[in-house]
């Protein structure tokens, strides 16, 4: 496998999503995977769970069926001042915050617009770890200066198969992040964005633009559930088996 840990993942939490939990746990450990994050939607889009299912994530157990179980959320990007759609309250209670922009919750603005709302975003919120899917032709932005920001305030940008895969990251754009990446040594994380159980860690995509763009391996932080296991040690004191 490409990866050893898959960093957004849907369950049927959210309803446009089909499997369970359980069901993501099976198909992570057949497909070799060592840990995935479940990243449900925050309450902003229509499909998503009550604000409850993100309070009560601490009821799951850390590893189910014999593969470790990271409880996050997708949550949306609202403004260009960078706020998101989980209290401070609601972000104590998860493990790992993707921050995405859908259109459902933010109108598309100027590659000036959206660079400054995630660039905000990263000042604003020191929970949040990921952008996600940062490539998408809706939400254009200037790449330089999002890979220089994710370097100054320690966040990641995603590489995200269902979006590439689907034809809404174009090639064009996921190469300019990998080059500005490159430029910034930033790690990069390469996820499914997975809503279905069987193509949990599968990023064939992904991983054929990575290989197009020359991108170093060392970047490609989710290549070792190791290097997110440390980081998560040490930014939330979780332990993992
Ligand atoms: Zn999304
Ligand atoms: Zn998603």
């Amino acid at each position: 496998m490409f990866i050893e840990a898959d960093l957004h993942c849907h369950s049927l939490a959210s309803s446009h999503a089909y499997s369970t939990v359980k069901e993501l746990a099976e198909s992570a450990y057949e497909n070799g995977l060592k840990l995935f994050a479940l990243t449900d939607h925050a309450p902003e889009m229509e499909d998503s769970p009550h604000i409850w299912h993100f309070n009560n994530l601490c009821v799951l157990p850390r590893v189910i069926k014999n593969v470790n179980v990271l409880k996050g959320v997708e949550a949306n990007l609202k403004n260009i001042d960078g706020e998101i759609d989980l209290s401070e309250f609601d972000l104590k209670c998860v493990e790992w915050v993707v921050v995405s922009c859908h259109d459902p919750v933010i109108m598309p603005g100027t590659v000036e617009e959206n660079t400054e709302a995630y660039i905000n975003l990263m000042k604003r919120y020191e929970a949040v770890d990921l952008i996600g899917h940062p490539t998408t032709w809706k939400f254009p932005v200037d790449f330089d200066r999002l890979a220089k920001a994710c370097s100054e305030y320690g966040k990641f940008l995603e590489l995200n198969e269902s979006s590439v895969a689907a034809g809404r990251s174009p090639k064009e754009n996921c190469i300019a992040m990998l080059n500005a990446c490159k430029k910034y040594s930033v790690p990069v994380i390469v996820d499914t964005d997975c809503h279905y159980c069987d193509i949990i860690g599968k990023v064939p995509t992904a991983e054929m633009i990575i290989k197009e763009a020359d991108f170093p391996e060392e970047l490609i932080f989710n290549r070792k559930a190791e290097n997110v296991m440390k980081y998560l040690a040490e930014k939330r004191n979780i332990t993992f088996e």
